[in-house]
């Protein structure tokens, strides 16, 4: 009999090629080139790569796959991916299974139909996908289909970047360049790599299929464009870390299992703030890898989700006055020989490398803040930013006691001592004394340092990680790389150093904050340091073609000017549409479901009126109630047809920057005081007629 748990690793990774399966069917000398192409030491030759795609073919055929696809990330921050089966016909009439080098290697989906920011006309249509080595194949199970899922990045005919992928992947090489030059120069002769890591958290709500079925807000728009406040909400603090419900708890089980299975780490599940929210983080990979497993997991969250007759939603904020969603971003940087380049260890003042690579992420987040800004603006997460539960829109730097109190000593000429933790005692005799971090936890935060790692904390949940990682790694790339230009040219390696370090910890002392970022005093406080401020999604996208951030981008090799300008384009276009796809909806339910049931309500509060006062009786208050009920029909009416003129005028407009500015100007506030009236209706309308599952149905019943 097996014990409990050994299934579990079986099941792991079981449907992955992954390194133990590749070194039992792959030759050896294959398999030796294919290490070395992953490593980024050389190319992949044919040869091998037919022998490679053949293998793959056969593992993917014995779990009873009869497809293969290149899978990848086009600009609309979900995945795509187009089936090709393994048949051959043969001349004789009948069929073999065959799948090439070439085929692995290389796919060729129509690409016209994705967004391209203008980097590509619709006739021209041919993309290209490449597989990303990187990242390990695997088998997906979709009902009855299995299909084999071939990780790629893609771009156009004449090869720019039309993914999340390909940046990422730049990204990366450029921050290994950068940061082996330093770990060089600074006398470290064993580490060859280094790789950007990634653990993300992902925020999601669950709520009960059928109520989902009922809002077409949810269904089209993925957050509630009505719904009055529930009488309870998240005040009680009873749902953070709470017991799991049983249906729930059944859900995250499938989940891990699904999870698992494609190799992805599923490691920590809870319940978060509001009611009907939850978490998963998986154990840290390498960027790319965790990229792409965060991908496979929003997708797998809703496929279980279904299943248990819940449906997952993932917008950063479904719930006005509950909070919302985000996905902190959880970043360090780890050479081949496995020295994490974050990690204080216990006298950190004394630790170079240490010292180095810590100012290097500071002064990058201080001089970049406002494209790391951009890097996770979009529409829902305007919502989030800076509502006290989330980090403000202000970009800053948390690092504690422990390390402010050195990048204070840097600052006057180097550091002598590190403060430590000790001891912490509990007062009870059967407990034990724990050993505390020198640094406490600050959940405030934006950007805040972990202990052996920084927590990016404004990342959206719906958003791909990509972006941001992408953004950080090339940023930090930027410093890295003035920082080796320094020290490579240096008679005194270490005198040098400690520069650097003086030079980073006096200038850049304005980007540390320890304090709580949910207050108007840090507003103003920034404001007098100087720290950019940017609420306005638009605002924030509308930085991101700045000359420094052109610069940095090309000269690291990580996106070209008309690769920026494009997704600079989309992401406006993006953030119009979404706008846009809200209003129509809005209108839709504002007449279709909501003015009716309110019309309804009121012509019976007209048959009470008329039925009492027949009856001889004072109709007094029924009347009242019937006015009340009326003008805010008038109101609403009215708002209506305001949204609906505001939204004619922006549908007209083409330039991207201005069409978003007016969605922004113009029609959020006009959907603001429709929503509001509604709300009020809601308050008012006999619960029976109410058209649409009320917040508290939708948060608490299970
Ligand atoms: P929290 O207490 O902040 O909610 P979690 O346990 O939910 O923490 O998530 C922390 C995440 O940080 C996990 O995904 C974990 O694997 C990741 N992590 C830990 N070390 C590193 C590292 N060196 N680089 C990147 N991510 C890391
Ligand atoms: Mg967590």
């Amino acid at each position: 009999m097996k014990k409990p748990g050994e299934s579990i690793t079986e099941l792991f990774g079981s449907n992955v090629f992954n390194d133990i399966v590749m070194r039992s069917r792959l030759p050896k000398d294959v398999y030796k080139s294919l290490k070395k192409t992953i490593e980024g030491n050389e190319p992949l030759d044919s040869a091998s790569a037919n022998v490679i795609a053949n293998a793959m073919k056969d593992w993917a055929v014995e779990k009873g796959a009869a497809h293969f696809c290149h899978w990848f990330q086009p600009m609309t921050g979900s995945t795509a991916e187009k089936h090709d089966s393994f048949i051959s016909p043969t001349p004789q009439g009948n069929t073999i299974m065959e799948f090439s080098g070439k085929e692995l290697s290389q796919g060729e989906p129509d690409a016209s139909s994705f967004p391209s920011g203008g980097l590509r006309a619709t006739f021209e249509a041919r993309g290209y996908t490449a597989w990303d080595c990187t990242s390990p194949v695997f088998i997906k199970e979709d009902g009855n289909n299995t299909t084999l899922y071939i990780p790629s990045a893609f771009c156009s005919y004449i090869g720019h970047a039309l993914d999340k992928k390909t940046p990422l992947l730049r990204s990366m090489d450029a921050l290994n360049k950068q940061a082996t030059r330093v770990l060089k120069a600074l006398g470290n002769t064993t580490s060859k790599r280094v790789t950007a890591t990634l653990g993300p958290e992902q925020e999601y709500f669950l709520i009960e299929r059928s109520f989902y079925k009922n809002r077409l807000d949810l269904v089209l728009t993925g957050r509630t464009l009505f719904g009055a406040p529930s009488p309870r909400g998240q005040e009680m603090d009873d749902h953070y870390f709470g017991p799991l419900h049983e249906r729930v708890a059944s859900f995250m089980h499938e989940l891990n299992l699904e999870l698992w299975k494609l190799g992805v780490s599923a490691k920590t599940q809870h319940n978060e703030v509001s009611p009907s929210q939850y978490e998963l983080a998986p154990v840290f990979a390498t960027v790319n890898v965790a990229t792409d497993h965060n991908q496979l997991v929003m997708e797998t969250l809703k496929k279980v989700a279904l299943r248990h007759d819940f449906v997952c939603l993932l917008h950063e904020k479904p719930f006005v006055g509950v909070n919302g969603s985000g996905k902190h971003t959880n970043w360090s940087m780890v050479t081949d020989d496995g020295i994490n380049l974050l990690e204080p260890g216990q006298t950190p003042h004394e630790d170079m490398v240490f010292l180095v690579m810590l100012c290097a992420v500071i002064k990058a987040v201080d001089k970049y803040s406002k494209l790391l800004r951009a890097s996770v603006a979009n529409s829902g997460n305007e919502h989030r930013l800076g509502a006290n539960e989330a980090p403000p829109a202000i970009v800053s730097v948390f690092l504690g006691d422990q390390l402010s109190d050195i990048f204070d000593q840097l600052a006057v000429g180097g550091a002598k001592s590190s403060k430590q933790g000790g001891e912490l005692k509990l007062g009870v005799s059967t407990l034990p004394p724990l050993p505390k971090d020198c640094t406490d936890r600050n959940r405030t935060s934006p950007f805040a340092f972990t202990g052996n790692r920084f927590e990016f904390r404004m990342v959206g949940s719906t958003q791909s990680t990509s972006g941001p990682m992408f953004v950080l790694n090339t940023i930090v790339a930027e410093v890295l790389c003035k920082i080796a230009d320094e020290l490579e040219k240096a008679r005194n390696v270490k005198a040098a150093a400690q520069k650097i370090l003086q030079d980073i910890a006096t200038k850049h002392r304005k980007i540390i904050f320890n304090g709580d970022n949910y207050t108007d005093e840090w507003v103003e406080d920034a404001e007098r340091r100087g720290l950019p401020n940017i609420r306005s999604t638009v605002t924030s996208l509308e930085t991101i073609m700045d000359k420094d951030n052109v610069a940095i981008f090309k000269k690291h090799g990580v996106l070209t000017e008309a690769e920026l300008h494009a997704r600079t384009e989309i992401l406006l276009e993006a953030y119009s549409m979404s706008i846009n796809i809200e209003a129509m909806t809005m209108l839709n339910i504002s007449k279709r479901q909501i003015l009716p049931a309110c019309i309804e309500y009121s012509s019976s509060l007209g048959d009470a009126v008329c039925s009492v006062s027949n009856a001889g009786v004072d109709a007094g208050t029924q009347k009242d109630m019937l006015k009340d009920v009326c003008n805010l029909i008038t109101t609403m009416k009215k708002n209506i047809s305001q949204l609906e003129k505001a939204a004619t005028k922006a549908g007209k407009i083409a330039d991207a920057i201005k069409q978003a500015r007016l969605y922004r100007d113009q029609i959020i506030p006009a959907m603001e005081v429709l929503r509001e009236v509604a709300d009020k209706l809601e308050t008012v309308v006999d619960a029976e007629l109410w058209p649409i599952p009320t917040y508290a149905e939708m948060l608490f019943l299970k």
